[in-house]
């Protein structure tokens, strides 16, 4: 120990003067308030002025600043140049929009700063609610475990570990995958999320143990090749043991045939997961659930909270259709973590026996409030509506000679492009990745591009539960704009 450590008499990091503080924490949240109910009077998106950018390289603040300044610097130099997916002209990628009343729920888990790893505490009984409604919500028997992980990238991460762990035995963990002597391979389709690809890499099989199978017409996994492959690789000495379907897929909307791929998993031995980051919540909707026909059947499921379900960042789930796998993945017994009886120790097993993290956040608890708050039904609703918009904005494409949708409208996702002159493949893309950046850089209206069978599309998202119909008219009428100028400009240099 080092020497000349007198103590001091208090250390506490606790306000000095509370009613200043208290003062203070309601202007914070009445900022907070004013920020978004005003949301839909701002842009969308802002780039951020060299200077802000400049403002955060600053060297290690050793004195204290006080709390007002701090939060000044805030308003001015964070909170207006945040990526917008608040906003209800935020359609790029797949966003939630956030609550206030997930905000507010959020203030009270940090106030509360509750490790919600194990132990006898209500926080985990709230996680532990959650897991029993989504159960119920899926088909799941009760056998069924979850946990909350940040978002369906880890989600899906997991899932390949217990997989391994179903296929090789426990040992695995201790002897690693080389030791099986066994090829293992792994299924998805070419139109899954990349982070399917990055979960074999992370596992330790590497992305070459991935075969992405090509997808039909209508974007989903086409299920002959599926079979072929498998065959094939058996064939040639690999063991097929996990197949990753998609439910709502990142470029379309695509929802892959889950009945038929659990027959498929079935009959060959393989877990049967499901990435449904922002589609499995279509079980909330009526209108939707008869799509996802089938996921009661996985072996897990990985979705985020904060997509359709509108839960502030960030909020992933897995959930597992048998506990005992689960467990045994991730148990492990250390002294320091021994479970008891009674006292705090009890209550085993805990949410750290379920995944990697010891040390994990309260999120149960802004889950909870907003399906207390909202209900359930609200929720659906929703996420039902914004498959509304998109079919929306289908037809309004439909109609205008100047557009073209390049995929199907599954669910709430509209990929579509501005029609060049000529047909200069290079061309068009050039023009309507332009596009994308001016609208973003707009402020009107912001979705993001992708690449459909080697062509650029626009591609607008509805997650946003602020998103209505004027949101897209304004889209559309902005695209029509630059597109007629980007086309004049391209028939002058002609
Ligand atoms: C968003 C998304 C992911 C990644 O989820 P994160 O929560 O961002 O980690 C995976 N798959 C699909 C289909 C997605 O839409």
């Amino acid at each position: 120990m080092p020497k000349n450590m007198p103590i001091k008499k208090s250390t506490s990091l606790d306000p000095q003067d509370w009613e200043a503080f208290r003062a203070h924490s309601h202007r914070m949240l009445d900022d907070m308030l004013d920020h978004v109910r005003d949301l839909r009077e701002k842009p969308v998106w802002q780039p951020a002025p060299q200077d802000v950018r400049d403002a955060f390289h600053a060297p290690l603040p050793h004195a204290p600043t006080d709390i007002g300044t701090v939060h000044a610097r805030f308003m001015q130099e964070i909170l207006p140049y945040s990526i917008g997916n608040a906003h209800p002209g935020f359609m790029g990628w797949v966003q939630g929009g956030g609550t206030p009343v997930g905000m507010l729920a959020d203030m009270l888990a940090a106030g509360l700063n509750a490790n919600v790893g194990g132990r006898d505490q209500i926080p985990v009984a709230v996680e532990r609610q959650i897991v029993e409604w989504i159960r119920d919500l899926f088909g799941f028997p009760d056998t069924a475990s979850g946990l909350f992980v940040t978002g369906t990238s880890m989600a899906n991460l997991m899932s390949v570990w217990i997989a391994r762990t179903a296929a090789l035995g426990g040992e695995v963990r201790a002897q690693g995958l080389a030791a099986s002597g066994k090829k293992l391979v792994a299924y998805t389709s070419a139109g899954a999320h990349g982070c399917v690809a990055q979960a074999l890499d992370l596992a330790g099989f590497g992305t070459d143990a991935l075969r992405m199978i090509p997808m039909n017409s209508q974007f989903k996994m086409d299920l002959s090749l599926l079979r072929l492959a498998i065959t094939q690789d058996r064939a040639a000495g690999y063991t097929p043991f996990f197949v990753a379907a998609t439910a709502g897929s990142v470029d379309v909307g695509a929802i892959d045939e889950l009945d038929r791929i659990a027959d498929i998993a079935r009959e060959e031995g393989l877990w049967f997961h499901i990435d449904g980051a922002f589609g499995a919540l279509g079980m909330l909707a009526p209108e939707i659930a008869p799509l996802l026909h089938g996921i009661q059947r996985a072996d897990s499921v990985a979705f985020d909270f904060h997509k359709w379900a509108q839960v502030p960042y960030d909020a992933g789930f897995l959930l597992v259709r048998d506990s005992a796998q689960h467990l045994d993945t991730f148990a492990a017994s250390v002294a320091y973590l021994r479970r008891d009886e009674r006292g705090m120790a009890a209550g085993s097993p805990w949410p750290c026996d379920f995944g990697p993290d010891l040390s994990r956040s309260f999120k149960a608890l802004k889950t909870w409030f907003m399906i207390n708050v909202y209900g359930a039904d609200q929720l659906g609703a929703v996420i039902a509506n914004t498959c509304a918009l998109a079919r929306y904005m289908q037809a309004q494409i439909t109609n205008m000679p100047e557009l073209e949708l390049l995929a199907p409208v599954a669910l709430n996702i509209v990929c579509f492009r501005y029609r060049c002159e000529g047909d200069d493949a290079m061309h068009a893309d050039a023009i309507n990745a332009s596009i994308v950046a001016d609208l973003q850089l707009s402020g009107i209206a912001a979705p993001s591009a992708t690449t459909l069978r080697g062509q650029l599309a626009i591609r607008a998202a509805f997650v946003n539960h602020r998103t209505e119909q004027s949101n897209i008219d304004a889209l559309l009428k902005e695209t029509l704009a630059l597109g007629r100028k980007y086309n004049s400009q391209a028939k002058a240099k002609k």
